[in-house]
């Protein structure tokens, strides 16, 4: 008999395995825990959420509200157990962890097409397979893929400045312009007077910094400074390196200001800006204010927060198709955070997309990629078309949306998203 093997048994595998058992394929879920532990878990549950219990804002304003819908949309595992397991979280929906981990793993145990096999894989395996191992693959899988994918294609930290989206930037202040006028103007740069600059570091060197996990300590090794270790070194280690003036005078002043922070675009589209420099390990409460306080960026909506922690992911640009297949093996997907997405519910919904199309390849049925207007397609579009040079993963955002066609209301856009997307995936549906 046919079966596929799903190695990992988290957010991604468990939301893969129920695509696959539920269109009739066999599928042996391959799960370490207990025999083996990660740094992170506790229990032996399937889709164990490590760290917060929400799975952050619910509606569709925000994209990962959205993202939420669609998978609700096209009959998520995931999504129905965390609605069933929902506590009260304002905007948020968060979720009895014990109680939504309990319901997928009774429900995937029981499930007539899923064999569990509690056991470590420290290689992938012939025949069908989808690897959803997550951020804390173990040691020997991580070794073999590191390996068969070349080394230069597999990451094991996650040192990331905040990206911010273009459209809140108020470009009454912030200008475009390169160090010296090189080459065609690249960077937006946010200037800033002695009193500013002044207050923003006093303010940096005294905000609260996420503790570090003994797992992670390494990073810091491996990993670039962050931008507040740099600021307690002194003023002038962020004066002359990341926040360096020279050869930026700003167009409306012709002055060289006291400090600047520069803004690198991070997608093709242009719509989303890093802070070139700024990996931070700051919690994110303290980013938002820390960022908001640099001129221009007053209202500056952070799209993904600056992060420094152990995190392995493959250089998905190079190595899958938006179907999350393996470019260079038909029957291999890989999903989840392994892929460059980043949190609980986009590394669900890549293992939604790789467990219904692995389905469909069993089947011997066309694939589907999902369309950029939807908040599935649009992450799926961005890890496998971003510039591989430097990829990092990435949270749902209406950034990586395709944008709209003819003009649009700043204040009407985000509803026009959501609509856009739903009517989307309901015609997706159609197809599976
Ligand atoms: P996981 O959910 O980690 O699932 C992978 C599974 O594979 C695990 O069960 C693991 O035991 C198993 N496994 C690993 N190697 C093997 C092997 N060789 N053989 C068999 N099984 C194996 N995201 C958020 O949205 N909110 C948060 O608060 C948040 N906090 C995080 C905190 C930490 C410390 C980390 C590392 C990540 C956090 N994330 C958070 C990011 C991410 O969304 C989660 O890690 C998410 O669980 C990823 O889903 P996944 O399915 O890719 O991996």
């Amino acid at each position: 008999m046919k079966y596929v093997n799903v190695i990992g048994a988290g957010l991604a595998g468990s939301e893969a395995a129920y695509q696959l058992a539920k269109r009739g394929i066999q599928v042996k879920l391959y799960e370490m825990r207990p025999v083996k532990n990660t740094p992170a878990h506790h229990t032996q549950n399937f889709a164990e959420l490590v760290c917060s219990n929400s799975l952050r804002a619910d509606g569709l304003a925000n994209a990962v509200g959205v993202l939420k819908e669609e998978m609700r949309i096209l009959d998520s595992l995931i999504m129905k157990a965390a609605d069933a397991n929902a506590v009260p979280a304002g905007g948020a929906l968060a979720v009895d962890r014990e109680g939504f981990s309990g319901q997928i793993t009774d429900y995937l145990s029981q499930h007539p097409n899923v064999e569990v096999i509690r056991e470590e894989l420290t290689e992938i395996p012939d025949g069908p397979t989808i690897v959803a191992t997550g951020p804390l693959t173990s040691d020997a899988l991580s070794a073999y893929i590191r390996e068969m994918t070349g080394h230069h294609s597999f990451y094991f930290y996650d040192a990331a400045a905040p990206i911010i989206e273009k459209d809140s930037i108020n470009f009454d202040k912030v200008y475009l312009k390169s160090r010296y006028d090189k080459g065609e103007a690249a960077y937006l740069n946010c200037p800033m007077s002695e009193e500013e600059f002044n207050a923003w570091h006093e303010a940096l060197v005294n905000a609260e910094v996420v503790p570090v996990k003994e797992f992670e300590k390494e990073v810091f090794f491996e990993g670039c400074m962050p931008i507040e270790v740099m600021a307690k070194r002194g003023r002038q280690t962020v004066l002359f390196g990341p926040m360096k003036p020279v050869g930026l005078e700003d167009p409306k002043t012709g002055q060289t200001p006291y400090a600047v922070v520069q803004l690198r675009q991070d997608n093709a589209a242009g719509t989303l800006y890093n802070l070139v420099g700024f990996q931070t390990h700051l919690k994110w409460g303290e980013q938002k204010r820390i960022v908001q306080m640099i001129p221009g960026l007053e209202n500056a909506e952070i799209v993904r927060y600056g992060v420094m922690h152990r995190n392995s992911f493959i250089n998905s640009p190079v190595l899958l198709r938006p179907t999350y297949q393996f470019k260079t093996r038909d029957d291999l997907f890989f999903a989840g955070q392994l892929t460059g997405v980043e949190g609980y519910v986009e590394s669900a919904a890549s293992g939604m997309i790789a467990g219904i199309n692995m389905a469909k390849y069993m089947l011997g049925e066309e694939l589907i990629e999902f369309p950029r207007e939807t908040a599935m397609g649009s992450m799926a579009y961005y890890i496998t078309h971003t510039s591989c040079d430097g990829f990092q993963p990435m949270n749902a955002n209406f950034g990586l949306f395709l944008d709209l066609e003819g003009r649009v209301k700043k204040k009407e856009k985000k509803a026009m998203y959501a609509a856009r997307a739903i009517e989307k995936i309901k015609e997706c549906k159609e197809l599976l």
